[in-house]
């Protein structure tokens, strides 16, 4: 008797937004939408109109305002928003993107890359770097739903820092298995913890909103 593989449990390759890779994707991590949002953030970040140097106008308060202070010396207290300031500091965008390129190289069997100047220098570098290889990153990184997604929203937030946009509020929507999932309008994909299920952006968004008592 031969044992026939079973069909059913066949599942098409899909990328971690929940969106099934296209017949020229296979064979890919992510599908190209994906690497697509992921180019575009990068990109915003770039430059000295980019997002990351617009940092440094919001830093002082007044124009948003998270009501969050610090004062950066003893002597001249200088209120400072803490926000964008953590954003712009060794440790905010700049270190996360380092921290991916320097995976990727290791990944791909290349030296430690270097970082030279001051942090927009190093930002742009990062970026430049991270552009050139996201074809590479898209098609052989196990991890690219995880590092597009820290890239979006790392960008998101110096976007809402920059333009004093409110933080976007999370719905809790039902998925038909009993959990609630916690989303917001620009989630692009969502994995359900009671069930596995994997949901794509517009599906989420078609699921029925959770009832407040449940
Ligand atoms: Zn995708
Ligand atoms: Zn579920």
């Amino acid at each position: 008797m031969h044992d026939q593989p079973p069909l059913a449990d066949y599942q098409w390759p899909t990328c971690g937004c929940g969106r099934q890779l296209r017949q020229d994707e296979l064979g890919r991590v992510a599908c190209r939408p994906c690497q697509e949002r992921a180019d575009q953030a990068l990109r915003q970040l770039l430059g000295l109109d980019g997002l990351y140097a617009r940092l440094a106008t919001v830093l002082t308060p007044g124009r948003g305002g998270d009501g969050t202070i610090v004062s950066t010396s003893r002597t001249a207290p200088l209120p400072l928003r803490l926000e964008p300031l953590s954003l712009m500091s060794r440790g905010g965008v700049v270190t996360v993107l380092q921290t991916w390129l320097v995976d990727w190289h290791e990944l791909l069997g290349w030296r430690y890359p270097r970082w030279n100047g001051g942090l927009q220098q190093q930002l742009d570098d990062a970026v430049r770097a991270l552009r050139m290889n996201l074809e590479w990153a898209a098609s052989n990184h196990p991890a690219f739903w995880e590092f597009s997604v820290e890239v979006v929203a790392l960008v998101r937030q110096c976007e809402r820092q920059v333009t004093g946009e409110r933080k976007e509020r999370p719905i809790a929507v039902a998925c038909p298995c009993g959990a609630t999932l916690r989303v917001t309008v620009s989630t692009p994909g969502a994995r359900c913890y009671g069930c596995d299920t994997q949901y794509a952006r517009t599906q989420i968004l078609d699921l029925p909103l959770a009832s407040r008592a449940a």
